[in-house]
C-alpha cells in the first residue's frame, strides 16, 4: 500500500535545490503500487533524481518519486547481454555495475545524475555517446489507456536530447523499466576530443570500459559544478542545430564560431560558446546566475525561485537571438 504525504517539500528532490511543495507525494517501490496510484484522481508528475527539472510553482497533483529497484539479465548470447533495469535504479550505479562486469555501452555516460527511468526521456548523452545506442526497449504504464506498453528502440523516436516521451507521449506514461543490450566484447568510443586527450595523458596501456569511465568521471568532476555544492541541473539549453547556409553567413561576422557537422545541410553550434560571447559567463543577478566556468549551466546561489531562473534564461535567449539570430531551446523540463 502506498503512503500519501500532503504539502510535501520538494527542496531535497531537485538538484536546483528550489523549494516548492507537492499537494501530494508518494514513493513507488513496486510495479504493483502503480495500479493503486492509477486510481487516484490527481494530475500525475513523475520524479526521478530531479536533476533535469526546474520547479516554478507548487504542484497541484501528485508527485510520484520512482524508487523501484532491480537489475536482471533477461537474455544473453556469446556477444550480448540484455539487462532489464527498473526505473528507480540510480543511473551511475548501473554504469558502475556494468563496468564491473566488463560489459560495454554505458562507460561514456558515467556520472550523469538521475535515475534509469529518466534516461530514455531525453536520450541522455555525453562524450560522444547517447543512451539510444544501447536501449533495446522501454516498458511503461500508460495513464490514459490504463495499460502496460513496451516500446522498441525505434518506437521511442530518439533524437538529440529528445524522444517520444517529450513529444506525443509527454506526461502520458511512467517508465517502469528499461532493457539495455550491452556488448560482452566492448568496442570503444573515444572519438570525443576531451576524452581522447584525457586517455592519452593517462598513458593507458590497455583500453577498457573501466579506463574510459574513470577518465569520464575525472573530466566531469573537474568541469561540472556539483549540485550538492551549488544548485544546478547541468546543461540548461540544448546545443542549437542551424542550417549550413546560416552558419556560413555567421562565420563571415564571427570567424571563430565553433560548429559540428550534423548532415550535409546542418551544423550544431555549442550553446555555451554563444552564451559566453554575449558576456553571460559568470553573470549574477539576484539569487541566480550563469556558472563562472560553464556558461551552459545556470545556477541557484541559494534562494532562487524557478521563475527567477526562467527570467534569466529568457534574457539569455533574447540576447542570443538578437546577436546571432539563433533560438536556444531549454533542455531542462519546467514544472509550472
Ligand atoms: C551536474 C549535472 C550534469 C548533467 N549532465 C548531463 C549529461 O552529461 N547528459 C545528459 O543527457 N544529461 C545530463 N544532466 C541532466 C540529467 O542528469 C539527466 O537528464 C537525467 O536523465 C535526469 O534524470 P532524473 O532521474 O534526475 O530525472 P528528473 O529530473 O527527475 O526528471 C526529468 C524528466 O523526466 C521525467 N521522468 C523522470 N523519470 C521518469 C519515469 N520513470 N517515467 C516517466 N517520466 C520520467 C520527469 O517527469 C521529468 O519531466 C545533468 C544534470 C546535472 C545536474
Amino acid at each position: 500500500m502506498i503512503l500519501l504525504q500532503q504539502q510535501f517539500s520538494l527542496k531535497q528532490f531537485n538538484t536546483f535545490g528550489i523549494e516548492t511543495f507537492a499537494e501530494y507525494f508518494t514513493e513507488l517501490h513496486s510495479a504493483n503500487d502503480i495500479n493503486e496510484i492509477a486510481t487516484l484522481p490527481y494530475k500525475k508528475y513523475i520524479l526521478g533524481g530531479g536533476s533535469n527539472i526546474l520547479l516554478c510553482t507548487n504542484i497541484n497533483g501528485i508527485v510520484i518519486h520512482n524508487a523501484i529497484k532491480g537489475i536482471t539479465i533477461t537474455k544473453e548470447d556469446t556477444k550480448y547481454v540484455w539487462l532489464n533495469v527498473m526505473a528507480g535504479e540510480i543511473w551511475h550505479d548501473l554504469v558502475l555495475y556494468t563496468i564491473d562486469k566488463g560489459w560495454g555501452g554505458l562507460e561514456n555516460l558515467a556520472l550523469i545524475p538521475g535515475t534509469v527511468g529518466a534516461a530514455p526521456i531525453q536520450n541522455i548523452g555525453a562524450y560522444g555517446a547517447e543512451v539510444k545506442n544501447v536501449i533495446d526497449s522501454v516498458c511503461c504504464w500508460h495513464w490514459e489507456e490504463k495499460k502496460w506498453i513496451t516500446l522498441s528502440n525505434s518506437d521511442c523516436h530518439f533524437g538529440y536530447r529528445d524522444s517520444i516521451f517529450k513529444n506525443s507521449l509527454k506526461d502520458k506514461t511512467l517508465v517502469c523499466s528499461v532493457v539495455f543490450k550491452l556488448k560482452k566484447q566492448p568496442d570503444f568510443n573515444i572519438t570525443y576530443n576531451i576524452l581522447g586527450n584525457e586517455l592519452k595523458n593517462r598513458a593507458i596501456k590497455e583500453l577498457s570500459v573501466k579506463a574510459i569511465a574513470d577518465a569520464v568521471i575525472h573530466i566531469r568532476t573537474q568541469k561540472l559544478p556539483n549540485p550538492k555544492e551549488i544548485g544546478n541541473a547541468g546543461s540548461f539549453f540544448k546545443n542549437p542545430t542551424i542550417a549550413l547556409s546560416q552558419y556560413i553567413a555567421l562565420q563571415k561576422q564571427f570567424s571563430d564560431i565553433p560548429h559540428y557537422p550534423i548532415d550535409t545541410d546542418h551544423v550544431k553550434i555549442p550553446a555555451g560558446w554563444l552564451i559566453e560571447q554575449c558576456g553571460f559567463k559568470g553573470y549574477i543577478t539576484g539569487h541566480t546566475g550563469v556558472h563562472k566556468n560553464q556558461a551552459l549551466v545556470l545556477v541557484n546561489y541559494g534562494n532562487a525561485t524557478g521563475y527567477e531562473i526562467i527570467e534569466l534564461a529568457e534574457k539569455i535567449c533574447s540576447t542570443i537571438k538578437n546577436k546571432f539570430g539563433i533560438l536556444l531551446e531549454m533542455e531542462v523540463q519546467v514544472w509550472k
